[in-house]
């Protein structure tokens, strides 16, 4: 439990229980779940690893908590003001996550974000109540206008934030051919920049967002139109992942000193948007490390209500109620990704007697003296003393004086010297790094079922930092340290850090392999993840379970909805090939072969069938048939 960290980035949901399976409690003080047992349910409903499962009262619980920080830190300060948040649908676009979300955000109002078009229309038509706010962001061409207004003309409060200049006069031409008077906001290029990996949303080279002059700008197009009643909110976004409550601080008091110019020019205001950036503290470091945060939500909560207050009394202008566009923070922890791992790739295998040269080389002798010789030189000198003969052995191999036993025996004499001087590592403090790592150098690769590019896309891209954690076997000691590698084709398709508490760590400490399944949970996984996936060697979407809390139930909890992962005739399809037009020429090219004698009619028959059957299955690995073929 300690070595996975549970205690610190599973935020009292996620756990070990006494026989050392992972397991997750939805809400705070209520009933918990073993992951194994949804995973074993769903594998009876027919969907296996690698899958995604989503706890829906945990989600429910997220919108209520933010929801209930704001509605306590407004409490608190006397702050005369409402909240309203919006989540951004782009964080997690899966219908029954923003469904969930509403229905959770039902008492507090909580509204919508739209960052395109296609996120729009799902605003428009989810959207149920006109106390709920939609907020339309990003790059908007005319019919993304004209779809903001048609809400507007429903009576929706639905405000169109303004990106760039030229939007304003889109707006206007297309509210009077309409005849609606729209909402507006105006999306502000702060100074203060973001830090952590998305800090490029604000500053001058911000790709969003007007500068003060725009602002200016834009209000005398708007004066000019006779809209100035429609200018409603001040809008910014820094950057999601905001690891440091001071720039969340900083953000804050610039905004909010825009907006007490606009409200004292005149314009009726009364909505400030401080976008997303609330984080989620994924190595549960409590640090402004990039995969951290050194803040709680409610504390975000406490800061933005009090500097907003702080400043309007001194601007002497009324409050604005308060929007933010968290995604991240709400939907991250609901969901986790269970894969399992059927293969270890283990460079420093020792070789049996059959494998050993028979005849060995002096080179071997002289690896072997290294491992057996006591020697009284440092680690490090013996290290790269090991090193040089390896190479060595890999020159003389190259120029054909070296036998392929005799190379294989130096590979081995050298990993087995590495992980003899691994083992000597006693010393507290400073190491020099080749020895440190030495660890990352021995770790296994455990191959696991899934791919990189579709579920864990920002690992990938940004090196975000995800707690990866048996799912299983957990009172018993790991011995095995291990990296992780997906299926993909692609050597970038790799888990190879892993979060620690100082900094990050290049490998993780696993249990080996017993010829069982082994699964692996990774976490936290439910903002962007699992939603943004790529094709990358067409391995589609992954399998799902919807579990919700359920105290009648044996387990505790039963699965509402499982969705089967993409199936080879569906990701083929997307990219313009016709399945039966496969067939037809798979059909042609076993004709042929039959008509050579090269296979029989009925095998033929058979071998047709088999490929017709396997674009009817999933894409990913069908490990218990990989294995029964081994055996
Ligand atoms: N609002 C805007 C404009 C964004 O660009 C983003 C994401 O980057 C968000 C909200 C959501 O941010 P987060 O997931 O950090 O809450």
């Amino acid at each position: 439990e300690e070595l996975y960290g549970f205690n610190r980035w599973g935020t009292g949901h996620f756990g070990v229980d006494d026989e050392g399976f992972a397991e997750v409690r939805p809400v705070p003080d209520g009933p918990t779940i073993r992951i194994m047992d949804v995973v074993d349910e769903a594998a009876g409903m027919g969907i296996k690893a690698p899958m995604v499962i989503r706890f829906q009262d945990l989600l429910r619980h997220r919108v209520q908590r933010l929801n209930q920080a704001f509605r306590r830190a407004i409490r608190e300060e006397n702050y005369k003001g409402d909240y309203r948040g919006v989540f951004p649908i782009k964080v997690n676009q899966l219908r029954e996550v923003v469904e969930e979300i509403m229905s959770a955000g039902k008492d507090y109002n909580h509204g919508l974000e739209a960052g395109s078009k296609p996120e729009l229309m799902i605003a428009l038509a989810m959207h149920d109540s006109n106390q709920r706010l939609i907020i339309c962001n990003g790059y908007k061409d005319n019919d993304y206008i004209r779809l903001a207004l048609l809400g507007r003309k429903l009576g929706k409060r639905i405000i169109i934030v303004i990106e760039q200049l030229g939007e304003v006069d889109d707006i206007i031409r297309i509210s009077q051919e309409l005849d609606v008077k729209p909402l507006i906001g105006f999306r502000i290029k702060l100074q203060t920049r973001g830090e952590g990996k998305w800090s490029s949303s604000s500053g001058d080279n911000a790709k969003f967002g007007l500068n003060t002059a725009e602002i200016l700008f834009a209000i005398e197009k708007l004066k000019a139109a006779k809209l100035s009643k429609s200018l409603k909110l001040v809008h910014f976004h820094i950057g999601s992942q905001v690891p440091n409550i001071l720039t969340i601080k900083n953000a804050v008091v610039e905004a909010t000193r825009f907006y007490c110019q606009l409200a004292k020019m005149g314009f009726p205001m009364g909505y400030l948007d401080i976008g997303g950036g609330l984080g989620v503290d994924y190595d549960g470091s409590r640090t402004n490390f990039e995969s951290s945060m050194n803040y709680t939500l409610e504390e975000y909560a406490r800061d933005v209500v009090s500097n907003v207050m702080d400043i309007c009394e001194a601007s002497n202008v009324r409050v604005p109620d308060l929007i933010s566009e968290s995604g991240r923070a709400i939907v991250a922890p609901h969901s986790m990704l269970v894969v399992e791992v059927f293969e270890r790739i283990n460079k420093k295998e020792t070789l049996r007697q059959q494998h050993l040269p028979k005849q060995k080389h002096d080179i071997v002798y002289a690896l072997e003296a290294q491992l057996k010789n006591k020697s009284r030189l440092g680690r490090l000198e013996r290290f790269h003393d090991a090193l040089q003969k390896k190479e060595e052995a890999l020159s003389l191999f190259n120029l054909g004086y070296l036998d392929i036993e005799n190379r294989a025996a130096a590979e081995s004499l050298f990993w087995q010297i590495c992980e003899k001087i691994d083992r000597e590592d006693n010393e507290a403090g400073y190491q020099p790094e080749e020895l440190r790592d030495l660890k990352k150098l021995l770790a296994d690769q455990y191959v696991c079922n899934f791919s990189v590019f579709q579920s864990l896309l920002d690992h990938w891209a940004l090196k975000q930092l995800f707690p990866v954690v048996p799912l299983h076997r957990l009172k018993e000691k790991p011995t095995v340290n291990a990296i992780l590698v997906d299926i993909t084709c692609d050597s970038d398709g790799k888990i190879s850090s892993f979060i620690d508490l100082q900094d990050t760590k290049d490998y993780l400490t696993l249990h080996s392999l017993n010829g069982k399944p082994y699964y692996l949970g990774i976490f936290l996984t439910g903002a962007y993840q699992d939603i943004m996936g790529d094709l990358h060697n067409l391995f589609g979407r992954v399998s799902e379970a919807h579990v919700f809390l359920e105290p009648d139930e044996p387990n505790g909890f039963y699965i509402e909805e499982a969705i089967n992962g993409s199936r080879i005739a569906e990701v083929i399809e997307g990219v313009q090939y016709q399945w039966e037009e496969l067939c037809r020429r798979m059909k042609a090219q076993i004709d042929t072969a039959t008509r050579k004698d090269l296979v029989k009619p009925r095998e033929g028959v058979r071998l047709l069938e088999f490929y017709e059957t396997q674009l009817q299955t999933k894409t990913y690995l069908n490990i218990e048939r990989a294995k029964r073929k081994k055996r």
